[in-house]
């Protein structure tokens, strides 16, 4: 089989302004990027306000394993399989990250015969979002850093009768807003700034990835310009030597932010391999933030299409119930139906049995024991009232009789309906099957709940997504975080969700527990305030908000060749 870049290449494409012009948009409220992308101006919702809304469809999966369970393969997949069948259908997905397409995972296109194309445009630089959101961020690093320096070489009545302003009295300690950059940088993860003659006061900080920006939660959770406007202003970035919040807004640099971001609030609109739309938007990470691409493009494409399918990243206690408790409240719009991503081999790595041979060949003791996980993930889907599709994505190594076991086992769940997935091998025809199940399923009444209400306390509120969210008995909070769930509740922002920052690769916070976790607590060891977002993230072990190269990592298969083409883009 072709490589996914040379598929990409040979794929015909339609001028996006025909996909556009397909699709319902007008000339006027598109900004074309060349032939192969175009920003979709907000105005269109204004236009739009009469239509009726589309179904909505969320991909989530079992629990991640390294071999990629094709999460993104099944949404453009589907997409395509529905518009096979005669559905318009439109796919949301997140904007990849060049960290990972130069560190180990590769690109976020799909893959096979189930991609957005050109794959590379949308892996690399696409239209300018991600930039935009680092450029942002770093400008209210700079700003907060400069802000410290000039109170701290003036004396008060200087500084007012310079500036203008009141002095803010930062704490040099408690700078929370650092730097990011989009790439997998290590050595940068913690630095100190301000060092040498007339550049200090001398502060810790560091970079995170652009994804791990609040700023990058901010895009994909605003409703409009406006919204992201208020949302910036409400940032913490530092606090003063009283232990006050210092907001974006007190630092004046909101506005400035928000006009940097003012393009990246548009989604970009791409093609499937069959000429199927494709929106682009945001990328949050799903541990730190929530893991969805934008409110924007969902309420765009629900207005232009019957179908819009969107994915959520990680497994299901990951994105799917951040989808749910996180962007569902700020989007006010219900899934109407969910598709649970399985392969053969994540059940077998999931089965907490030790490998006997390669994970790609038959093993039917370790698929059994694997599938308590896949139940696990259907269940979980199921309490929030969703009817759930498993999509058993095939990989060519599968064969029949596992295949046809864990169908029939499907069977005996909750699952409303279970089919394969071939769209990686054959495209829009190997999706057609799960696309008429995912028809049918968002036929049925869907009784969305919510996992928890906001009124009710943070420890409550966080354990029940320990109890309920990952079968915890109850959760313990470490000294500081008993603390600063003290300040939080002093500013007065115990109203908001909670997300929780924990490991994909176990359900609990153990990376190393595999199956259904029992009989622990979950352990969270600090709070971090997204004011801005709107969500209190709770830390439950060390999580990677930076992550480092590889000692093989991707860019070293990346080139250009004699043509000037791009290989080894993955
Ligand atoms: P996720 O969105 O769940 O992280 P992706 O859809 O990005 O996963 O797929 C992860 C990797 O696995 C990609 O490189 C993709 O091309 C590959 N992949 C996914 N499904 C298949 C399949 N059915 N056969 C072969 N490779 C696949
Ligand atoms: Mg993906």
């Amino acid at each position: 089989m072709l490589s996914d870049i040379e598929i990409s290449r040979q794929s015909k494409l339609s001028p996006i302004k025909h996909i556009a012009n397909k699709l319902g948009i007008e000339p006027s409220e598109l900004s074309l990027f060349g032939d192969t992308k175009a920003k979709i101006s907000l105005s269109i919702l204004n236009r739009l306000q009469g239509n009726q809304e589309g179904k909505l469809v969320i991909v989530t999966a079992v629990t991640p394993t390294p071999f990629g369970e094709g999460k993104t393969v099944t949404t453009i997949g589907l997409t395509q399989g529905l518009n096979a069948i005669g559905k318009r259908a439109t796919a949301c997905i997140r904007q990849p990250s060049m960290g990972p397409v130069f560190g180990t995972k590769g690109g976020a296109a799909g893959g096979g015969y189930a991609q957005v194309v050109p794959m590379e445009e949308l892996n690399l630089h696409l239209t300018g979002d991600i930039h935009a959101v680092s450029s942002a961020h770093n400008l209210a690093a700079a700003a907060i850093d400069a802000r410290l320096f000039h109170e701290s070489r003036l004396s008060r009545e200087e500084y007012v009768a310079q500036s203008g302003i009141e002095p803010l009295n930062i704490d040099p300690k408690q700078i929370l807003w650092r730097r990011v950059v989009d790439h997998n940088e290590r050595s940068l993860r913690n630095i100190s700034v301000g060092i040498g003659e007339n550049n200090g006061p001398v502060h810790d900080s560091g970079f995170d990835i652009t994804a791990a920006s609040e700023l990058m939660a901010i895009l994909a959770l605003s409703r409009d310009l406006k919204d992201m406007r208020r949302r910036i202003g409400r940032l913490i970035l530092a606090l003063d030597t009283q232990g006050n919040p210092i907001t974006a807004e007190d630092v004046g640099v909101a506005g400035a932010m928000t006009v940097i971001m003012r393009d990246a609030i548009e989604p970009t609109l791409m093609q499937t391999l069959t000429g199927d739309p494709c929106l682009i938007h945001a990328g949050p990470f799903a541990n730190i933030a929530h893991g969805n691409s934008s409110i924007i493009a969902d309420r765009i494409a629900l207005k232009l299409s019957d179908f819009v399918v969107t994915e959520a990243g990680f497994g299901s206690d990951m994105g799917f119930e951040k989808f749910c408790n996180i962007k569902v409240r700020e989007s006010g719009r219900e899934p109407d139906a969910a598709v649970v991503v399985v392969t053969l081999k994540a059940l077998k790595a999931n089965s907490g049995l030790e490998s006997r041979h390669d994970i790609n060949l038959p093993d039917m003791e370790r698929l059994m024991a694997g599938f308590a996980n896949l139940k696990w993930h259907i269940d979980n889907v199921g309490q929030y009232g969703v009817p759930v599709v498993v999509a058993i994505n095939r990989f060519p190594t599968d064969i029949d009789t596992e295949i046809k076991w864990l169908k029939s086992a499907v069977a005996e769940t909750s699952a409303f309906g279970c089919e394969v997935s071939d769209a990686f091998g054959e495209g829009a025809s190997g999706a057609e099957v799960l696309a008429r199940a995912v028809v049918s399923a968002t036929q049925q009444t869907s009784d969305f709940r919510f996992l928890y209400p906001l009124d009710i306390s943070m420890e409550a509120k966080l354990m029940t997504i320990a109890e309920a969210g990952y079968g915890a008995k109850g959760v313990t909070l470490t000294h500081e975080a008993k603390q600063q769930l003290n300040q939080i509740k002093i500013m007065g922002l115990e109203g908001l969700g909670i997300c929780v920052a924990k490991t994909p690769l176990s359900i609990c916070h153990d990376p190393k527990v595999k199956g259904i976790p029992a009989d622990f607590e979950l352990p969270i060891i600090q709070f971090k305030i997204n004011a801005g977002a709107g969500f209190i993230t709770a830390l439950v072990g060390k999580v990677m908000t930076m992550p480092g190269l590889g000692v093989r990592p991707g860019y070293l298969n990346i080139d250009i060749n004699e043509q000037d083409e791009i290989v080894g883009l993955a």
